[in-house]
């Protein structure tokens, strides 16, 4: 199914975090207090049971911790890579506060995530076919998990996928050294295979199938499509000269292909959150000679995680802080960015100006969002391109529900999973009267 190339530019990334052997998890197994109360529970969108899927790694149940972690989140081993484990379950951990390190909870759960899809552990059974249908559209990690659950509780779902590949932003766009594009679809197939769920690639909802028809067609829909292609700095002048391009866009070029590093020089990252911070990060290891962030607000005040951003200054990032693009320059391709430093009101400097040269620039200032798409769907409120939908992931009108970047404005891959998993739940009981 896979269609990634063999050679594409991720492979030249090696992991940030190795993986553990045994001895290394029973070690850092056996340091957990297990904790009555979890903070690291509460902390977890997904709410995984970490101090007993810990204790079962500490008495060598492996399977058994497999099980908990994939119980609460079928996407626990892209998760124990790709979480922001700092600000979630490890962020919570109460070691700290004795002078003791953290508990590194991402590991222990990559330990035992790895083991199951490795060994294709798959646990419990599919519950008998209830002959009810829900159409899902996308395949990224909410829709990934809302199938899960739903074919688990013996429904029938059917998955529209735009694209050729499994597993949304999750595959074409997680920084490499966190995780690779394969790794990614592996687990996708896994859960494809493990809910019963049938992939139907190259159908774009809203364009190739109206949503009419999965109206007539379905007992349920869920909407996980996620958000759109990177916004550009479209009114500034000269952004139209070549070598100007979206950040997420070039990630995915970096996951998905090889592409030719020649002309990659001096680059410049446009932008100050975690897509900026990643493919700053991305240029370095790819032994770019020089990377820089060009951000209107300062270090402090900037969305990306700080320690991603000290990671891409001890590989030799540069900053210029409170500064916002007026311009490009260069005669068809671009050679520089034109910028005014801002002061505190965040409002231009006079007589600041200044170009930083460049021969490729990124746009990391955000992803658009799918308005014109999300306003076909029928009867559902998607004010300012987001859907409006309850807990339960419920969009008001009977049957559809919704989850992820699409309804949440773009967070992070636990909580789409743990939205379809609130959907899928949602849409069982309704199917159930
Ligand atoms: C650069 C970058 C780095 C990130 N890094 C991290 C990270 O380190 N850790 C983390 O937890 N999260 C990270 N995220 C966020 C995470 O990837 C997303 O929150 C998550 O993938 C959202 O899942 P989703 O299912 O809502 O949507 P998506 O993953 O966006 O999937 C949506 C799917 O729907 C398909 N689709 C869209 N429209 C249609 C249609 N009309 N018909 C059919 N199919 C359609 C798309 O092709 C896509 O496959 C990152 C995001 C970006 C952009």
């Amino acid at each position: 199914m896979s269609i990634l190339s063999e050679r594409r530019t991720e492979t030249r990334f090696t992991d940030y975090k190795a993986a553990w052997g045994i001895d290394q998890a029973m070690a850092e197994a056996h340091r957990c207090l297990y904790c009555f109360d979890a903070p690291c529970i509460s902390q977890c969108p997904s709410a995984v049971n970490v101090p007993e899927f810990i204790r079962r790694i500490a008495t060598e149940n492996h399977q058994g911790a497999a099980d908990l972690v994939l119980a609460d989140n079928p996407l626990g081993m892209s998760c124990s890579r790709v979480c922001p484990v700092e600000v979630l379950c490890a962020g919570s951990c109460v070691l700290p506060d004795l002078g003791l390190p953290a508990i590194q909870i991402g590991r222990l759960q990559r330990f035992v995530t790895d083991m199951a899809l490795d060994n294709g552990w798959v646990f419990g059974e599919r519950a008998p076919s209830t002959g009810k249908r829900i159409a899902l559209v996308g395949a990224g990690p909410s829709v990934l998990a809302c199938a899960w659950y739903l074919g688990r509780l013996g429904h029938e779902t059917v998955i529209f996928e735009k694209d050729r590949l499994l597993g949304g932003l999750n595959t074409t766009a997680i920084a490499p050294y966190k995780m690779k594009a394969d790794r990614s679809i592996q687990e996708a197939e896994y859960l494809v295979a493990g809910s019963g769920a049938e992939v139907r690639f190259g159908v774009e909802v809203g364009v190739d199938l109206p949503w009419a028809e999965l109206d007539r067609d379905f007992d349920a829909v869920f909407v996980g499509v996620g958000l759109g292609p990177d916004r550009l700095m479209k009114r500034l002048p000269g952004s139209d000269l070549a070598g100007i391009e979206g950040a997420v866009d070039f990630i995915g070029q970096i996951k998905t292909r090889e592409i030719d590093l020649r002309g990659l020089e001096r680059t410049v990252v446009i932008g100050g959150g975690n897509t900026a911070v990643d493919l700053t990060r991305e240029l370095i290891e790819l032994s770019v000679p020089v990377v820089s962030l060009i951000y209107r607000r300062d270090q402090a005040n900037m969305k990306g995680y700080q320690h991603e951003w000290e990671a891409a200054v001890k590989g030799g990032a540069k900053a210029h802080w409170r500064t916002t693009p007026v311009g490009f320059i260069g005669t068809g391709r671009v050679e520089g960015v034109q910028c005014v430093r801002l002061d505190e009101d965040l409002v231009p400097i006079d007589g600041s100006d200044f170009v930083v040269p460049a021969d490729r620039v990124f746009v990391a200032i955000g992803q658009s969002r799918l308005g014109d798409l999300l306003e076909q769907l029928p009867g559902i409120e998607a004010p300012g391109g987001l859907v409006q939908v309850d807990e339960h992931g419920f969009t008001g009108r009977a049957g559809w529900y919704a989850g992820g970047d699409c309804v949440n404005g773009g967070k992070e891959v636990v909580n789409a999973a743990a939205e379809g998993k609130a959907a899928a739940h949602a849409i069982h009981q309704h199917l159930n009267g």
